[in-house]
Parts: C-alpha cells; sequence; structure tokens
C-alpha cells in the first residue's frame, strides 16, 4: 500500500514522561506506516526546553504560526520538584502558557463518546464542548486582607493624573474584610468570542454563551455585549446559512438547561466558570483521557493536544520495568485532529478520510471490549480486555487495518 501524501509539514511538539513513551508507539504503529508525514519537529521535552532555555517553545509556537497546524504531546511544567528532579537552570513557564500567550487563543476541550462509557447524565447524547476564555479575571486578580476604620475605594488614574473613584465599602472599628479586584481587555475578550463564532460555523454546532450579567452589571455585561455586537455585525448571517444559533443566557439557567440537555452544542465560559465547569462535564462524561482539546486562534492556528498531563506515576512505574495501561486515546485524537485539519487546509481528501478512520478504529476497538485499565474500571461492557499502553495501540492498528 502506498503511503498517504502531504503537501505542509505538520508543526509536532513532543512532550514528556508516559505521553513521551505513547507518542513513539503512537507514530511507530499509527502513522509512519500509513501516512509519508511531513513534520517540523520540536523536542519540547523538559531537558531540550533547558538547554535551549525553552527558546524551543518559543519556536514551536512560531512555527505553528508559519504553518497554522500542530500536534502537542503532554509536557511537564515544573515546580521545585522538577527543577531538583532535571537539575533545570530556573523553573521555566508552563509551555501551554507560552504557547498560548504568542498564538492567543481560546481552548475547546470535547469528550469523546464510547459506547459501554456511559455519561453519567442520561440525556446527554451528544459531547458537550466547553470553550474558555483563558485570559484575567481572577487568575490575574489582585488581593488584599484589610482591617477597619477604612474605606475600599476602587480607583483609575488616567494618564494626566485625574481620577475615577468608587467607594466599595467602608469597614468600621475592627471589622476585618478581604478585598480582590479583577480586570479583563475587551480585545482579549473580542478575540474570544471570534474564536468561539468561528470554532462553532467549523463544527456546525450550536454556540451558548452565560455569564452573571444581571448582578455584574459592568463586568460581565461586557461579555455579553462584545458577544453580541460580534455576532450582529460579523457572523448573524454565517450562522443562518449554516443553520445553527448562537444562545445567551444567565450562568445558572445555563447550568439547569445543560443538565437537561442532549448535549451536542458549544458552552463558552469565563475564565472561572469555564475552569469550573470543563471539570465537571469532562468527569461527568467519563475520563480526562478521553477528551479532545485543540487551541484556536482568531488568526486561524490550530494547535491540537490531550486534556490531560504526563501521566508521571504510570511513568516511574514503566522506569522500573513494570508494566503500565495509560490510556493514549486523547493523544490519537490530537493526532487525528491535527492530520485532518492539515488535510482540510491543503485539500487532501486521503488524510482527512484517514484521520476519520483511525478515530473509528480508536472507538471501535474500546467497544469491541479492548481497553487500557481506566477504562475497564467505568466500563458497562461486559467482561472487558484490559490491555497495556502497547497492546493498544497495537489493538487500534488492527482495527485500522481492517478499515482503510
Ligand atoms: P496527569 O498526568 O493528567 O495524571 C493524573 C492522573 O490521572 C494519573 O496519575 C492517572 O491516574 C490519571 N490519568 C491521566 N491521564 C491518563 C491516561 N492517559 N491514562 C490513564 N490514566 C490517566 O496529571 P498530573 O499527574 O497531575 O501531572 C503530571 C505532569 O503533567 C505534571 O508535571 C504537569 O505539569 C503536567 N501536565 C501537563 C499538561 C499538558 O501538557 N497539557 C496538563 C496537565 C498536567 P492513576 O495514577 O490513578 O492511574
Ligand atoms: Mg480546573
Amino acid at each position: 500500500m502506498s503511503k498517504i501524501e502531504m503537501k505542509t509539514p505538520l508543526v509536532e511538539m513532543d512532550g514528556d514522561e508516559m505521553t513521551r513513551i505513547i507518542w513513539k508507539i503512537l507514530k511507530d504503529e499509527l502513522i509512519l506506516p500509513y501516512i509519508d508525514l511531513k513534520s517540523d519537529y520540536y523536542d519540547l521535552g523538559l531537558k531540550h526546553r533547558d538547554e535551549t532555555d525553552d527558546q524551543v517553545t518559543i519556536d514551536a509556537s512560531n512555527a505553528t504560526k508559519k504553518y497554522g497546524v500542530a500536534v502537542k504531546c503532554a509536557t511537564i511544567t515544573p515546580n521545585a520538584a522538577r527543577v531538583e528532579e532535571y537539575g533545570l537552570k530556573k523553573m521555566y513557564k508552563s509551555p501551554n502558557g507560552t504557547i498560548r500567550a504568542i498564538l492567543d487563543g481560546t481552548v475547546f476541550r470535547a469528550p469523546i463518546l464510547v459506547k459501554g462509557i456511559e455519561p453519567n447524565v442520561r440525556t446527554w447524547e451528544a459531547p458537550i464542548i466547553v470553550a474558555r476564555h483563558a485570559y484575567g479575571d481572577v487568575y490575574r486578580d489582585t488581593e488584599m486582607k484589610v482591617e477597619g476604620p477604612g474605606k475600599a475605594e476602587l480607583v483609575f488614574t488616567h494618564a494626566d493624573g485625574t481620577e475615577d473613584r468608587e467607594t466599595v465599602f467602608e469597614f468600621g472599628e475592627g471589622q476585618k474584610g478581604i478585598l480582590q479586584e479583577q480586570y479583563n481587555i475587551e480585545e482579549s475578550i473580542e478575540s474570544f468570542a471570534r474564536s468561539c463564532f468561528t470554532f462553532a460555523l467549523e463544527q456546525k454546532k450550536d454556540l451558548w454563551f452565560s455569564t452573571k450579567d444581571t448582578i455584574s452589571k459592568k463586568y460581565d455585561h461586557t461579555f455579553k455585549d462584545i458577544f453580541q455586537d460580534l455576532y450582529d455585525r460579523e457572523y448573524h448571517e454565517k450562522f443562518e446559512a449554516a443553520d445553527i444559533t448562537y444562545f445567551y443566557t444567565l450562568i445558572d439557567d445555563a447550568v439547569a438547561r445543560v443538565m437537561k440537555s442532549h448535549g451536542g452544542f458549544i458552552w463558552a465560559l469565563k475564565n472561572y466558570d469555564g475552569d469550573v465547569m470543563s471539570d465537571m462535564i469532562s468527569s461527568a462524561f467519563g475520563s480526562l483521557a478521553m477528551m479532545t482539546s485543540v487551541l484556536v486562534s482568531p488568526k486561524g492556528y490550530y494547535e491540537y493536544e490531550a486534556a490531560h498531563g504526563t501521566v508521571q506515576r504510570h511513568y516511574y512505574k514503566y522506569l522500573k520495568g513494570e508494566e503500565t495501561s495509560t490510556n493514549s486515546v486523547a493523544t490519537i485524537f490530537a493526532w487525528t485532529g491535527a492530520l485532518r485539519k492539515r488535510g482540510e487546509l491543503d485539500h487532501l481528501p486521503d488524510l482527512m478520510h484517514f484521520a476519520n478512520c483511525l478515530e473509528k478504529a480508536t472507538i471501535r476497538t474500546i467497544e469491541d471490549g479492548k481497553m487500557t485499565g481506566d477504562l475497564t474500571l467505568i466500563t458497562t461492557t461486559p467482561n472487558p480486555t484490559k490491555l497495556n499502553t502497547e497492546d493498544f495501540i497495537k489493538a487500534v492498528r488492527a482495527t485500522l487495518d481492517t478499515l482503510l
């Protein structure tokens, strides 16, 4: 069988620990035998990030701007323990943070649905995709503990020195309290909105957006207004043509509706709401290893990754020569997402077909009862077979060969 040709290279970002082991097996078994892979390879493994003073992360992000599509392996975000473990020159920032800062995007996370891994919410039939704004709010807040008597104020000082001032609260004698300030930038909110509208059109799925604008009449209301203005200006007609809807509602109403919905839509959320709700949605759908994650930039760059980390505990077992059963589904879907997007942009139907078949093969393998240990624990399939890390990928390959 001749291999599928590519036109433009895929930016490939290798990573750390167990997911790096999976990356190699996955490429050898599921990609290289079928595709004449054109890849612009960057080693984001922690050791190489340290050797390059993290320049490799910046180079990989810039390559993504150049070529448009990247696939990324999970990477270690160093903490004090990692600095010691790897003898690092310094505690580098999160690679995902660096990539997001350069590409400026929104992260979309969607569960991968498989028969036998049933959502905890009975009515959910199709995935709910969470789109989280990844800038500002409580993640960049300023906080204070105070004790009265005294007055808390919100002050904006103009460049010319004049001030806008609002009293927050007057604390009485000996009255202790806490203060919190949040901010956001309209440009960032608009680029979030744009990413959401673009993604909804691409996926042909309804878009929901929710905040607490009735209570937060300026802050949250600005989010609501920016979404609505952009929709009216640029997306209204496109949504109608695609037969999808944009729908705004209060967050408490949205939560109630989500629980009664059949799924199949995109739910855009502010930073904190998205953080909390994406964990709820993913665990209610089954497992973090059964989630896709893609960063979509408003300029049309795509970076596909797994939603989970480097599975450190499994890696240490692997290093000791013990058998592991680590789920590679999210990493496989990062590859299929990136290959399909590459195929779409370069008009390569064979590449898109391959990506679809590989996803089908992965799902079918699990539905046939062959899966990794995390899934045997939660599946409703009777007598599932627990496979080790490598054998699961080989089982997917065997299924793939029947589909191609
Ligand atoms: P993790 O790698 O997501 O793993 C946490 C636990 O979840 C694992 O110990 C395992 O549970 C289970 N798990 C996660 N993925 C799995 C998979 N594919 N198959 C089977 N089980 C899976 O999170 P972590 O241990 O907190 O973080 C490890 C490293 O990953 C950290 O250095 C962190 O910085 C990094 N990280 C990277 C990313 C990213 O690059 N996108 C995201 C998050 C974390 P059991 O041990 O119970 O089997
Ligand atoms: Mg969280």
